[in-house]
């Protein structure tokens, strides 16, 4: 028979697992009941609206048998079944690309712990860390024809007609042979079989079931004697192996947090326990359970079109659909998790679903137990909150500037900022507990990093009366800032503005009379720049630097860099926020232009095209032409 090619990610994943050295081999059989129980959930699901199916809910289950003669295990269900296409495209061509990327990428020095193939859900594959050959017979429900798949490995498979009578999917394992390290025997032990499936899928909600070898006290004849010698003997039964009740179905005190964690990472893929886990149970209105999960990290495709939002969402333990968008609000996409309600009515389509009152109650519950969660872990354990923050806060202050700010007072306080205070991280209603009395506004700079922020000029002067300054180092900052408007009543100042510290009548003297005194030199710089800058102006917020960039108007540096990012790639229009040339007259720099612009029209030209580039370089803007402006500074050396 002509063999297919493995797609070439797939083939990559399935040498993996073959040459696989993880020692948790035996986690295969979690993710094939897995698989099967998913069959099963397709199946249920359809048998509730179409009778054709002609099966309810307790006809369906999963079984595993182990041969020790034929050294074969075998896990078969009466779910949903693959069609010859499917089989094909399910199996031949790895579905998760994406993770099979992110394993690559994850440096392992930097995650010695992480055990890339075994924590992992690495799903059918794995079933090659354990056997020689894997054999899948299928019979797609509706389909009158089953198709057997078969594999030895990396270099190819078969597809084929075959015979099988029930709809559903089997899979045929052949065990490789022992060795030293690994006994792969283990995995025909029935008991050792029990206790993995105990171990790993307890709350698959389908009976599991196994024949297992057990003994028994032989009837006595009638007519035997009292002291005749009892006799065992063994026989075979059925038994259901796992107790089908699932995690979020159990009161919270009977889940242990090791429990939790490992149903998170085997249900949704994540190699790391979660941040945050918490039930909710609910009795009203409408009555449901769940269970929530707060990744770790920011999963790699989050920020991405392909990340698809929801929760799993169940109807008395069938599941209706596995990511159910509307569950979530957008800016709490980052939660995973599982939603069971017994008051969704089981007929309605899952489009129509989505407009029910009831689900929109559970959202609204559910948004606000998530934000409380939140809070709490923010009061309780900072450190693990900066840690959320840092993974999914840009999701939170994209909530806030969305639908022009209508959820911002809900996500307010769960914001953090980095301040001039220190390491810590803030929250704007702790900055506004520190501010001085007299402090008019809440201060804020925009630039890549704090530490780079830190040194701006403009900064100085409102650093040295005390006053904190948040950092923002999210282009989207400003906006979330201009959205919130204020806090507590106070207002945000950018430290850029000119009457971001009040002035005293004498000041605003002394900047008139400075402007007017120089007003030859700013000409002169206007000139020389063109178009370049708007304006040249004697600075009032500068200390001891000579330059510093600002602009005219609401629109910041940082602002300009955010649109021009976010606006779409083919749209040629480049977002330029008016500039501000500052010049600082108490400058020594400042003198030496003010004495070339008499006396040295060259020098003065050239000094002007220094300090422009200077005031860009400090905004961190890109200069136009390097190369020059080296030679210019030279030039100063000669
Ligand atoms: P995943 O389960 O994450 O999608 P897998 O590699 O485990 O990835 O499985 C690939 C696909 O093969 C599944 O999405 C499913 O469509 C199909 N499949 C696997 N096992 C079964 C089964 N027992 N019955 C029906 N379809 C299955």
């Amino acid at each position: 028979m002509e063999k297919k090619q493995f797609q070439a990610e797939s083939k990559k994943l399935l040498d993996l697992m073959i040459h696989s050295i993880y020692t948790h081999k035996e986690i295969f059989l979690r993710e094939l009941v897995s698989n099967a129980s998913d069959a099963v959930d397709k199946l249920a699901y359809l048998a509730l609206t179409d009778d054709k199916v002609g099966l309810s809910r307790s006809d369906f289950s999963i079984w595993i048998k182990a041969d020790k003669d034929a050294r074969t295990l075998t896990i078969s269900d009466n779910g949903i079944g693959m069609t010859k296409d499917e089989l094909e495209n399910n199996l031949g061509v790895i579905a998760r690309s994406g993770s099979l990327q992110f394993k690559q990428d994850l440096n392992p020095e930097e995650h010695p712990d992480v055990d890339i193939i075994g924590q992992f859900g690495v799903g059918f594959y794995s079933a090659f860390m354990v056997s020689d050959t894997v054999t899948v017979k299928s019979r797609a429900y509706g389909s009158d024809q089953a198709y057997c798949w078969e594999s030895s490995g990396a270099d190819g498979y078969t597809i084929a007609e075959c015979d099988k009578e029930d709809v559903g999917t089997e899979i045929i394992m052949k065990l490789k042979e022992d060795t030293e390290d690994d006994r792969y025997s283990q995995f025909l032990d029935s008991y050792r079989l029990r206790n993995l499936i105990k171990k790993y899928s307890d709350y698959i909600r389908y009976p599991i079931r196994m024949e297992v070898e057990k003994t028994r006290r032989k009837e006595q004849p009638a007519d035997a004697p009292e002291d005749a010698k009892p006799e065992w003997e063994t026989y075979r039964e059925e038994e259901v192996l796992n107790s089908m009740v699932p995690l979020w179905q159990r009161n919270k005190d009977q889940v242990t947090e090791e429990e939790k964690n490992d149903f998170y990472k085997e249900q949704f893929g994540d190699f790391e326990d979660p941040l945050l886990s918490f039930q909710v149970s609910v009795e009203g209105a409408v009555t449901y359970k769940a269970l929530l999960y707060v990744p770790a990290r920011t999963p790699y495709d989050f920020y991405t079109r392909e990340y698809q939002k929801g929760l799993a969402l169940y109807s008395s333990g069938v599941m209706i659909m596995e990511k159910c968008a509307d569950l979530l609000p957008e800016h709490f996409r980052f939660v995973r998790g599982v939603v069971d309600s017994q008051d969704l009515s089981l007929n309605l389509s899952r489009e129509m679903l989505q407009q029910t009152k009831e689900l929109k109650v559970i959202s609204n519950n559910l948004e606000k137990k998530i934000k409380s969660e939140l809070l709490k872990l923010q009061v309780n354990d900072k450190k693990k909150y900066e840690t959320f923050y840092r993974a999914f806060g840009l999701q939170l202050k994209y909530g806030v500037v969305a639908d022009y700010g209508a959820h911002k007072e809900k996500l307010r306080d769960l914001l953090l900022f980095q301040t001039s205070q220190g390491e810590e991280m803030t929250t704007l209603s702790d900055y506004v507990v520190r501010m001085k009395d007299e402090q008019p506004f809440i201060y804020y700079a925009a630039g890549e990093a704090a530490e780079q922020i830190a040194k701006l000029p403009q900064a100085e002067r409102i650093a040295a009366r005390g006053y904190e300054i948040l950092y923002l180092t999210d282009e989207i900052d400003e906006f979330t800032l201009q959205i919130l408007g204020a806090q507590e009543g106070k207002s945000f100042k950018s430290i850029n503005d000119d009457d971001a510290l009040p002035e005293t009548e004498e000041e605003k003297a002394l900047a008139q009379k400075q402007t007017e005194e120089n007003k030859d030199v700013l000409d002169f710089v206007k000139e020389t720049l063109g178009d370049k800058i708007k304006e040249a102006r004697i600075s009032k917020k500068l200390v001891s630097h000579p330059v510093c960039m600002t602009t005219d108007g609401p629109l910041s540096l940082g602002m300009e860099r955010y649109l021009n990012q976010a606006k779409g790639e083919g749209d040629p229009r480049e977002i330029v926020a008016p500039r501000i040339l500052e010049l600082n007259p108490n400058s020594t720099a400042f003198t030496a232009l003010r004495t070339a612009v008499t006396e040295d029209v060259e020098k003065a030209k050239k000094y002007t095209e220094i300090l422009y580039n200077q005031a860009l370089l400090i905004a961190n803007l890109p200069i136009e032409d390097p190369a020059r402006y080296a030679d210019l500074v030279c030039s100063l050396m000669q």
